[in-house]
């Protein structure tokens, strides 16, 4: 086994430092919500593109999807290492780069998940290993998804399920958070769905008793499901939204529809409550005497995490430059810790010490590795590729301690010098585990061992495909 130049690996990243904080920002700046980031995926198509990457936009029949391959030597394009990156925005999260509540443009989407360092860290670290590739002549590939919608999970599972991470050894992920780590990790299988109820409009007040009210579906329809909750099991999650109530108070509502997403460990758990869930709705219309109409939108597993490339990751964070923040930085940091909730500031102080507000607010080494998988309630669509390819994912601290997710608290920092930090250090450590992966064989052999004991036994089928759904959508 060959030993990578780690000090050579995180120079040539370093190198891309300004290309990584132009794209981050940029894509700050002009946040996308999912199936929308037009702008954000040609930007970081264009930037492959010019750096002589092969790539190929609206793969996978998805507009915002791009797939970019560097081989350095025609004809020995194995094995493939592949980086899954995100860009997707929220809605609403719109923030400026200051540590109180004040949006850039009111109800706009905003940066609150981060997706725009993942982008970037992505960017710079395949951009590191085609330079080395190409000085040393190693034979493979590193190839680039850019997955759109991570947050409404659709991107990864549509990729997969047109097959594009069919001829890749190993993906590699990373998300910013508020620690670093490359610990075993899980999150709750996934599915969402659109009810909608179709009634019969009448006038509200002349003639209500003719009218059957589509918007009185919905809300039994949640009621129905809000008392679904006590039981299912505890580790699931239901949410919704009205996605449409009707248009005026005076009209009973001829048509509206509910967004739901359910979440549990496994996929047998969510298809379970799904089901529920439906005769929930169909005990609805019949309340209401409307019709309904389910529309699976779609849905992924559980995570399938590779240790063996979690530990590599996680020796790359212990050996890698880690972030080292300025005085205006912790500054920045502990202003916005003083604007989180009383409860979580307690959190903070009762898991990292008053330090962790006082005088440190960022996370500071790395997480100790631990055997035991971490579970987190939400759910990832990289969930989707770890069925169909050796997968692992890591953090590095591009927040302060404590930041919540999915907050205005997490779309500024994402556009400020800390965010870059982590997002320089994110990018040492893929590319070096990348180059990892090119160079020793016998690592990439036990990674596949790995996933080819830890897989399912029976053959991979989409959610998207299942033959217990009618068809999604994305399908
Ligand atoms: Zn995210």
């Amino acid at each position: 086994m060959m030993d990578i130049d780690l000090e050579l690996v995180q120079s040539t990243v370093d190198q891309y430092a300004d290309v990584m904080n132009r794209v981050s920002d940029h894509l700050w700046e002009h946040p996308e919500v999912g199936m929308e980031e037009a702008k954000s995926a040609e930007h970081v198509a264009s930037v492959l593109e010019d750096a002589g990457f092969d790539v190929h936009r609206g793969v996978a029949g998805l507009p915002t999807a791009i797939m970019a391959s560097y081989t350095s030597r025609a004809g020995e394009g194995s094995p493939v290492i592949g980086v899954a990156v995100e860009y997707d925005a929220l809605a609403g999260l719109s923030q400026e780069r200051v540590p109180f509540r004040k949006p850039r443009t009111k109800g706009a989407p905003g940066h609150g998940c981060g997706h725009n360092l993942i982008a970037s860290a992505g960017l710079g670290a395949v951009l590191a290993c085609k330079d080395l590739m190409q000085a040393s002549g190693l034979p493979g590939t590193v190839r680039y998804y850019g997955c759109p919608a991570e947050e409404s999970k659709i991107g990864k599972v549509v990729m997969v399920r047109q097959g594009l991470f069919d001829d890749v050894d190993a993906i590699l992920s990373w998300h910013p958070g508020d620690d670093t780590s490359a610990q075993p990790l899980n999150y709750n299988a996934f599915d969402s769905a659109r009810f909608t109820f179709e009634g019969t409009s009448a006038h509200a007040a002349g003639s209500p008793h003719e009218g059957h009210s589509a918007l009185d579906a919905v809300e039994l329809m949640n009621v129905g499901a809000n008392y679904l909750r006590e039981h299912i099991m505890p580790e699931a999650r239901l949410h919704y939204i009205t996605e449409h109530g009707g248009d005026d108070p005076n009209v009973v509502p001829h048509e509206a529809s509910v967004l739901y997403y359910v979440r549990a460990p496994l996929r047998s758990d969510v298809t379970y409550i799904h089901d529920y869930l439906r005769d929930v709705a169909q005990g609805a219309a019949m309340m209401t005497r409307t019709n309904l109409l389910h529309q699976y939108l779609t849905g992924c597993r559980d995570f399938l995490f590779n240790r063996v490339l979690g530990r590599r990751l996680h020796k790359y964070l212990c050996e890698a430059q880690p972030p080292d923040y300025t005085e205006s930085e912790m500054e920045f940091a502990s202003e916005l810790q003083a604007s989180f909730s009383q409860r979580r500031r307690n959190e903070i102080v009762s898991r990292y010490g008053q330090r962790a507000l006082v005088d440190q607010c960022f996370y500071d080494g790395v997480e100790p590795p631990r055997e035991e998988a971490s579970r987190g309630s939400g759910s990832a669509d990289i969930s989707e590729v770890s069925q169909v390819a050796p997968t692992a994912q890591f953090s590095t601290a591009c927040a302060p301690l404590g930041t919540p997710g999915h907050s205005w608290q997490n779309a500024a920092v994402s556009g400020t010098s800390i965010g870059h930090k982590g997002t320089f250090y994110a990018a040492r450590v893929i590319a070096a585990t990348v180059m990892d992966l090119l160079t020793d064989r016998e690592l990439l052999k036990q990674v596949k061992e790995e996933f080819a004991r830890s897989r399912p036994d029976e053959a991979y089928v989409s959610p998207l495909d299942a033959e217990h759904w009618s068809g999604s959508p994305y399908a």
